[in-house]
């Protein structure tokens, strides 16, 4: 029988712990992925960077594994299906996968794991994605953290080496089965077109750990950030590799952004309800506005604010925006145009070629004051002024909103000082109802 290790957000072949626990096992490995109908079916944009990407790398891993006469299992199709198919068609002794903390994910975990059980086939899971990860990195009194600051202390000061180990599978690459070269759908073959654009690539460089302090909030660097995040969004690097670098360049800015990313996993994992619902339920008191035509103005970047614009539209663009700017834009349209901030989420969520539902989430409702970490609501970001502070020189600006400094602009959709005082007392009274 085989050992198969399905991949699904860490396509990558070394510091991989499913992977690593699988070539221990003694039986002959291959990997499988699966491209999820549940998942790709929604996508509204036949044109989608992230199933381009996935497309890109599972070939690079196939050719990888070629190279040691071996193979990846590829299918399209609804997760338990395949499962079902794949169990008829080959002896599985083993199954073995990381964990991954969505509600749908750990559904479609829970009843992959069930089949596979009525079919005496184990279903071994490990951490791989995160570096702490569920109940790690709890308060002293064994519960979950919801406040930041203290999570990352703690985070820190439990991060000892053993816990950045690389796993070590080139030593076991003889177990991998071998066994001729199987064929991977295409992007055609799932009904999608390719962007054709290059992705960013897969290494942070130590120039950038030198300087990320300095430069993280300022939009106009074309590298003032790694832009690793779709790479650690779809596994294609480690996690732990990524902290050794920046734990041995004594890079602790660098390394809160990753302890922000484990954050919202265990965000996510304890409190499943925010994938709907505000952290904070009063906030769903909030009676928002909700106007469409102001939605689509956001959308298109056309709010006469040309930061927000500039955001809006390098997202369009290039699928990906800087982390000051969504900061921004995220802010302006809960606050300024009191939109429900599950618009602006599932906007980005379309959009984004990064787009991780934890971070996501934990942004958007970070930005709209319901989540974990917010500010009081009282603070709204100023639009005008956050520009002057991040783009001083307008050099982003001109780069997404060229026409910024015509007469063909739009004017401010919203006054801002109308619109903070709006946003305050429409807070104010959803707050005072409970
Ligand atoms: P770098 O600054 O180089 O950071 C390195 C890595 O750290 C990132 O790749 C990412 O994995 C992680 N990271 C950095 N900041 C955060 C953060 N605040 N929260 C969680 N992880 C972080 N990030 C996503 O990966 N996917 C999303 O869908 C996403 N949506 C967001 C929505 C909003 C409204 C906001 C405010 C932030 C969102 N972020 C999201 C977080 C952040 O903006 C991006 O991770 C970052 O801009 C990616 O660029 P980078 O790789 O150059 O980041």
């Amino acid at each position: 029988p085989l050992s198969l290790v399905w991949l699904r957000r860490d396509l990558r072949l070394h510091d991989n712990a499913a992977l690593y626990h699988a070539l221990k096992s003694g039986r002959p490995v291959v990997p499988v992925f699966i491209f999820d109908r549940v998942i790709l079916d929604a996508l509204e944009d036949r044109l989608d960077r992230r199933v381009e990407f996935l497309v890109q790398e599972v070939n690079r891993l196939h050719d990888e594994l070629a190279k040691l006469g071996s193979t990846i299992i590829v299918r399209y199709g609804k997760p338990v299906d395949v499962w079902k198919e794949l169990i008829g068609q080959y002896s599985i002794g083993d199954v073995f996968a990381n964990h991954d903390y969505e509600v749908y994910a750990k559904e479609r975990d829970k009843a992959v794991g069930e089949l596979l059980s009525e079919n005496g086939i184990g279903f071994h899971t490990s951490k791989d994605q995160t570096i702490f990860e569920r109940d790690e990195v709890l308060t002293g009194k064994n519960t979950s953290y919801t406040v930041f600051t203290p999570y990352s202390r703690k985070w820190k000061n439990t991060l000892t080496d053993f816990y950045l180990k690389a796993y070590p599978t080139e030593k076991y690459v003889k177990q991998f089965w071998q066994t001729d070269p199987l064929p991977v759908p295409t992007l055609n073959d799932m009904d999608f077109q390719p962007v054709g654009e290059p992705f960013p690539g897969r290494t942070v460089a130590d120039e950038l750990l030198d300087s990320y302090n300095k430069t993280r909030d300022f939009p106009a660097f074309p590298h003032s950030t790694s832009q690793l995040s779709i790479h650690l969004r779809f596994g294609t690097v480690s996690i732990r590799e990524l902290a050794r670098q920046a734990k041995e360049a004594d890079d602790q800015t660098f390394l809160s952004e990753l302890c922000w990313r484990d954050f919202y996993f265990q965000v996510l994992d304890h409190f499943p309800h925010v994938e709907q619902y505000s952290f904070r339920r009063e906030y769903d008191q909030i009676e928002w506005r909700n106007n469409e035509d102001e939605f689509d103005k956001w959308c298109r970047g056309e709010t006469g604010y040309p930061i927000v614009d500039a955001g809006m539209r390098q997202l369009n663009t290039i699928g990906w925006m800087h982390n000051r700017v969504r900061m921004i834009t995220a802010s302006f349209l809960c606050k300024h145009l009191l939109i429900d901030w599950r618009w602006g989420e599932a906007y980005f969520g379309k959009k984004l070629r990064d787009y991780d539902l934890s971070a996501n989430n934990g942004g958007w409702q970070w930005a709209a004051g319901s989540g974990t970490d917010a500010a009081p609501y009282f603070r709204v970001f100023n639009p005008t002024a956050q520009a002057q502070r991040f783009d001083p020189k307008g050099v982003y600006i001109r780069e997404w909103v060229p026409e910024v400094d015509q007469s063909s602009y739009p004017r401010p959709m919203v006054d801002h000082v109308m619109a903070r005082q709006r946003a305050i007392d429409t807070y104010r009274k959803a707050l005072a109802k409970v």
